[in-house]
């Protein structure tokens, strides 16, 4: 059978760089190496189809406020690998930390998926405790909300199809609704991890990224990812490790992530 996706990319928009320390929540050898983060939105395409946007990055006033260094706008990124970003229909929202979901408006006529648990979780009480909110923005949400009242929005509840060759999957623990996406390309399912995975190291390490509402939950969600993308770390695509674009196929700062990497990944490891 053809593959029904026939590319993925990874576009990288934005950087933060920190030590290892501060990707890892318990103490780690090279704790004052580099570690830096990289910032992502994912294109998935389809034959004849518009390419289904994941998550949709952060703008400039996020990133000043948060110390982000912002490699180019997000709508650039997408216009870098070919997409307009007026004719994107799809916007899957993994989960709505300000990095994933904080720039709704770059996608005037698109309707926003998201997982029923996420956006309850973001509207509750929960966020009046100020560390289960900080990776949170209030007006991102705000506009999801907004969205809602203007159709939108399209509400998941767990493990859906999404379409054909594109599943959603709900990894909660990082937050309360967390979906990774499947997609079936011609070198098999490629997970797209968000933050079930900030990097590949917390996998390997068996060390969780430091945010999470449920640490237990967390480990279930990654081996629920890893085990979906077929136990292969070449299939799976964490959300902020700049590895992704030295491992696979890349051009200016976008990943060919439906194509193997050069070699497995666990060699850069
Ligand atoms: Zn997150
Ligand atoms: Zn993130």
């Amino acid at each position: 059978m053809p593959a029904l996706v026939t590319r993925i990319d990874a576009i990288r928009y934005a950087r933060h760089e920190r030590p290892a320390a501060e990707n890892f929540n318990a103490p780690v050898d090279d704790h004052d190496q580099p570690m830096p983060l990289d910032y992502f939105v994912w294109a998935i395409h389809r034959e004849g189809l518009a390419p289904v946007i994941v998550d949709t990055g952060f703008g400039e006033d996020a990133a000043m406020a948060r110390g982000r260094a912002m490699i180019r706008p997000v709508v650039q990124g997408l216009r870098d690998a070919g997409i307009d970003h007026l004719l994107v229909e799809d916007v899957i929202l993994t989960h709505l930390h300000y990095d994933h979901a904080g720039s709704l408006s770059s996608f005037p006529n698109a309707h926003f998926h998201v997982q029923d648990a996420e956006l309850a979780h973001a509207t509750s009480r929960a966020m009046c405790d100020h560390g289960i909110r900080a990776p949170f923005d209030g007006e991102p949400v705000a506009q999801l909300v907004r969205k809602l009242y203007t159709d939108r929005v399209v509400f998941h509840a767990g493990d859906e199809e999404f379409a054909p060759g594109i599943a959603l999957r709900l990894c909660p623990g990082h937050t309360a609704g967390l979906m990774v996406v499947c997609c079936e390309t011609e070198r098999g399912t490629v997970v797209l991890a968000s933050d079930a995975a900030h990097l590949y190291a917390n996998i390997d390490r068996k060390l969780p990224f430091p945010i999470y509402l449920d640490e237990p939950q967390y480990r279930a969600a990654q081996d629920r990812a890893l085990a979906l993308a077929g136990g292969s770390l070449d299939h799976l695509i964490p959300g902020h490790d700049p590895l992704v674009l030295a491992a696979f196929p890349s051009e200016n700062g976008i990943a060919r992530v439906d194509l193997p990497p050069h070699k497995p990944v666990l060699e850069y490891l």
